[in-house]
């Protein structure tokens, strides 16, 4: 199978900075949306970007050395956070695709997205790991809610948080007229889908449609960094068999979506009757002496909070018992915790923003800090 390339990543109208990275080596492909303070949301997008740069394609299994090397971006992302105070807590997204004759790998972790437009129709190809994406799932949010949420935006899964993260994969035959799009969300949080459907559908040249989604992206407001790779396949010239199998590929496996920890989902934020719950299971804890679930328990909470005037990560809960406190500031950020509270979405600072893993509550803080950003641009 042929295939032609275009790709385009662009600052967007909001940000200051672009922490987006993306990988064109026929025929590996990847976008990677990176998070962190100063400057780690680039180094780790752009590590993450360059471990898959390095895959072996003479290995025997294609899959195997492409989720090999996300294992090792993540590795190499972590021990580089952990090595240097600055970019401490930064992570990335990373949607991957490898073609192999007239197959289409895909490894995928975040929120960046595939999409494959076959035969007219528009799939898409991974599932977000978001928390709005979970409480779809979970039926606790519609589609459409979800697009709106205004904590969208916050991810459950990322590369460079823990030792392991779990990979989705997918292969899929590849078919003569088949375009794929590898995407970060600063595409899909401001193009509708239909839109996508439209330009990859109507474009005879791959750059042409990266161009225009782009623009699209930022005559709709740019509010992030957006990246597009479009891959247009075709059948070569040369007499090759076409594939027979014609059916559609089913999405990603699901996952439970959260990193590492397999908690219970995440309540919505901000809601006072939570720190009552924790209140009680905390005491109902005591009550039977389980000191040593509390521990465990407390161990797996996080929140965005404030400590000495500043925004910070906690682990543990938002109070404490008996004059014990249940959480530590785990990680700072530099963040002013008065400015972020002006916000509305953030004012429950004060009392703890509770994030289900450590990967959301760096996502929350990512929220924070490009609401920030976007404020410094908007009054100059
Ligand atoms: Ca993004």
């Amino acid at each position: 199978m042929k295939a032609t390339v275009g790709v385009r990543t662009d600052i967007g109208r909001a940000r200051q900075r672009n922490e987006d990275a993306y990988l064109v080596r026929t025929p590996v492909f990847a976008v990677a949306d990176g998070m962190g303070g100063h400057q780690g949301g680039e180094v780790a997008s752009t590590l993450a970007v360059e471990a898959l740069g390095e895959l072996d394609l003479r290995a025997d299994g294609v899959m195997e050395a492409l989720v090999q090397s996300i294992r090792e971006a993540n590795g190499r992302v972590l021990e580089r956070g952990e090595g240097d105070p600055a970019l401490r807590g930064m992570g990335t997204t990373l949607t991957a695709l490898v073609t192999d004759q007239d197959r289409a790998h895909l490894a995928h972790v975040g929120d960046s997205r595939a999409y494959l437009l076959r035969k007219g129709s528009l799939q898409q190809l991974t599932e977000d790991h978001t928390l709005v994406q979970r409480m779809v799932r979970e039926g606790r949010l519609t589609p459409e809610e979800a697009e709106r949420h205004p904590q969208r935006s916050v991810i459950t899964r990322a590369l460079g948080v823990e030792d392991e993260v779990p990979v989705d994969e997918l292969t899929l035959p590849l078919l003569d007229g088949d375009r794929l799009l590898l995407c970060t969300d600063g595409l899909t949080g401001m193009v509708g889908e239909a839109r996508i459907h439209e330009i990859l559908g109507s474009e005879p040249d791959p750059q042409a449609v990266a161009d225009r989604l782009v623009e699209e992206a930022n005559g709709a407001g740019g509010e992030d960094n957006i990246t597009a790779i479009v891959v247009f396949f075709e059948e070569r010239n040369d007499a090759e068999p076409r594939p027979k199998d014609t059916g559609s590929p089913a999405p990603l496996a699901a996952g439970d979506g959260a990193a590492g920890t397999g908690a219970e989902p995440s309540p919505p934020r901000r809601h006072r009757w939570r720190r009552l719950v924790v209140w009680v299971a905390v005491l109902a804890l005591l009550a039977s002496g389980a000191f040593v679930g509390i521990r465990s328990y407390v161990n797996r909470q996080w929140y965005v909070g404030v400590s000495d005037g500043e925004v910070a990560i906690f682990n543990g809960v938002p109070t404490s018992v008996l004059g014990y406190e249940l959480s530590s500031a785990r990680e700072p950020t530099g963040i002013p915790a008065d400015q972020a509270m002006q916000f509305e979405a953030w004012k429950g600072l004060d009392d703890g923003i509770t994030a289900g893993t450590l990967v959301e509550a760096r996502s929350i803080v990512k929220e924070i800090r490009s609401d920030l950003e976007r404020a410094a641009t908007e009054t100059p």
